[in-house]
């Protein structure tokens, strides 16, 4: 995906969680180990979700996303996540806090967690 294709699902995103699009102060994909988004609306994506499937960095900008509403990965924040990622056909299994596994409409796998081999904290 190209980085203004990545903005605009984090634009889709904030509409879907009701936030005024102004409030993305800044969007960045950086050479950083892991995303971010700050109390003060900006928003970071690593660069090597280039390497990942589509679904993949769209999940990860959804998430960085949802932080902008939901700080924690309460209850609250996975009901948002899966329901925006629903839109863009991604279903989730989560293990605690994060995705262990994707799969696209078709039902096929798109993403396995590698947080057994390297912590993945976003
Ligand atoms: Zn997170």
């Amino acid at each position: 995906m190209t980085h203004d294709a990545l903005e605009g699902v984090v634009i889709y995103a904030m509409q879907r969680l009701g936030i005024k699009q102004e409030k993305l102060t800044r969007f960045s994909i950086k050479n950083t180990q892991k995303g971010m988004c700050t109390s003060n609306g900006g928003i970071t994506l690593p660069d090597w979700i280039f390497g990942k499937s589509d679904e993949y960095q769209i999940h990860y900008a959804i998430h960085e996303t949802t932080h902008l509403k939901y700080p924690d990965h309460g209850n609250e924040f996975k009901a948002a996540e899966t329901i925006i990622n629903q839109d863009f056909g991604i279903s989730i299994d989560y293990s605690k806090a994060y995705a262990k596994e994707l799969r696209n409409s078709r039902g096929e796998t798109v993403y396995v967690s590698w947080r057994e081999n390297r912590k993945n904290k976003t």
